[in-house]
């Protein structure tokens, strides 16, 4: 398994493209996907980023975070998702680049909910935190109440939950009541990398979103592209 070295990301990917899912869906953004995480989700639509039995998962580049910094500048655009693999793994590298970006950039990570964010990383990101449920088939501890009310002290944080089945939603409602999570910051989104399994759970769970002052919102890169890589 590769090793993390002070001061460099593991780099499994980097392009422009659409924020297809969350709060701040349909907005442009440069992606970079870190390698590595430490959850192993059945339905993982990344696996290339941690599994080392996929053909792809030795495709990876070890830069620096200024070396980063030039690669994203050459976009027309100051939004950065930073996702994986699992990006709090590189909790001190992202710090080192939030310190080299202007504060006009937005910077957002996705993040299983299950590593802590330091203050600096809470107050100067969007923290997309997706807690992983039942249909995910973790063997490893997924849900870390403590560590979701501490992301929740984050100024802009947002709840991502993908839901496949009943087991999932009822999971999901459990996790809010015992972190207490806010409620208005809760996104609820069907599991699926087809436009037909999407539709499929998005209608099994509509009537309960409904009545519950959560949000329920698509995976917009799947009803475009499919379950395709880099884009
Ligand atoms: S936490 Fe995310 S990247 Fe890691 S295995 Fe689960 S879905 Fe994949």
């Amino acid at each position: 398994m590769p090793k993390i070295e002070p001061g460099y990301f593991l780099l499994n990917e980097l392009f422009f493209s659409i924020q297809g899912e969350g709060a701040s869906l349909g907005q442009p953004a440069i992606f970079i996907r870190l390698h590595l995480c430490n959850l192993k989700c059945s339905w993982c639509d990344t696996k290339y980023t941690w599994d080392p039995n996929d053909p792809a998962f030795n495709n990876y580049k070890q830069l620096t975070p200024s070396e980063i910094v030039s690669q994203i500048s050459v976009y027309p655009c100051q939004r950065l998702v930073i996702t994986g693999g699992e990006p709090l793994l590189y909790s001190r590298q992202i710090e080192s680049l939030l310190e080299l970006l202007p504060p006009e950039w937005q910077i957002e990570i996705e993040t299983n909910g299950t590593l802590p964010a330091t203050p600096f990383i809470r107050e100067r990101c969007q923290l997309n935190i997706s807690p992983k449920l039942p249909s995910a088939h973790n063997r490893a501890k997924t849900i870390r109440p403590k560590i979701l009310g501490q992301l929740a002290l984050g100024s802009n944080a947002w709840f991502k939950f993908v839901i496949a089945d009943e087991a999932d939603y009822t999971a999901m409602e459990q996790i809010i009541e015992a972190a207490d999570l806010p409620r208005d910051r809760i996104i609820v989104m069907p599991e699926g990398q087809t436009v037909e399994a999407l539709r499929e759970h998005g209608l099994a769970i509509v009537e309960r979103v409904k009545v519950s002052g959560y949000r329920l919102l698509p995976r917009l890169h799947v009803l475009m592209y499919g379950n395709k890589r880099g884009i």
